[in-house]
């Protein structure tokens, strides 16, 4: 049995200030039994990564970093190390989002680097994929999802599977009020599973929870998780919002 996950992405938003004044709004929302049925994630900027750790202690939340470098340290100025998330401490990173594969240029091979390194520094990691629209309208969405999984997760033992969730999120869905229909969605989801029994085994295709990203609100939720393989959702816009990332929670 997969338990849900719903993790918010706060993306390059609030400054520390706001920041910290939506946490506490979250932290208000977000009602308590709901988080025995459902883990809660958020992955949040850097800057408040520290704040956020001392605020969320006990609160049964998980504090996650939004990128980690996939070299363990030294002359890269500007990054992040995983074993300095670590230190803070955070418990998880998102590897893979679209945007920084489309804007940091973070390939399958150095995303595949990066998963082995978050996972050697003890982190858990969602490791995100999806098509394009030109992708999907070419009819080339399986063949990417297939390589994306493939290069950055083959080389995973079963064991390291266990710190590990897949994100589905078409591009074309993410932050642009376009959903992936239910059955879009699941259709992908299942193939996930394939692709994931042919490069690990069953036991991982039918225990590794797959989230569901794109444009997710509490109106759409409760259809997109009720799907067979939808183990909950990796939310962008509506996790800035406490009201509305706690209704996606309660769907
Ligand atoms: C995301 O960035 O991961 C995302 C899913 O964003 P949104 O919910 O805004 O589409």
């Amino acid at each position: 049995m997969r338990k849900r996950l719903v993790a918010g992405n706060w993306k390059m938003n609030t400054d520390l200030n706001d920041g910290f004044k939506l946490l506490k709004e979250i932290l208000h929302n977000v009602r308590e039994p709901e988080l025995k049925d459902c883990d809660v994630h958020i992955y949040a900027p850097f800057t408040h990564l520290k704040i956020f750790h001392n605020s969320l202690n006990g609160s049964g939340i998980t504090l996650g970093a939004q990128n980690c470098h996939h070299k363990e340290g030294g002359a890269y100025t500007g990054e992040v190390s995983a074993q300095m998330l670590t230190s803070v401490p955070v418990e998880s990173v998102l590897v893979g989002h679209s945007e920084r594969r489309a804007y940091c240029g973070e390939t399958n091979e150095i995303l595949a680097e990066k998963v082995t390194t978050a996972l050697a520094n003890g982190l858990n990691v969602i490791y995100c994929y999806g098509e394009t629209l030109e992708e999907r309208e070419s009819d080339q969405h399986f063949d990417v999802v297939k390589s994306q999984i493939e290069e950055g997760t083959a080389h995973l033992t079963e064991e390291q599977w266990a710190k590990v969730t897949l994100a589905y999120e078409p591009v074309w869905a993410i932050g642009t009020g376009k959903t992936a229909s239910a059955e879009q969605a699941q259709e992908i989801h299942a193939y996930s599973r394939k692709v994931l029994e042919g490069i690990s085994s069953a036991s991982v295709a039918q225990n590794t929870r797959i989230l569901y990203g794109g444009s997710v609100k509490p109106n759409n939720a409760g259809e997109l998780f009720s799907m067979e393989d939808i183990d909950g959702g990796l939310i962008g816009g509506a996790a800035l919002n406490a009201e509305s990332f706690a209704g996606i929670i309660t769907a």
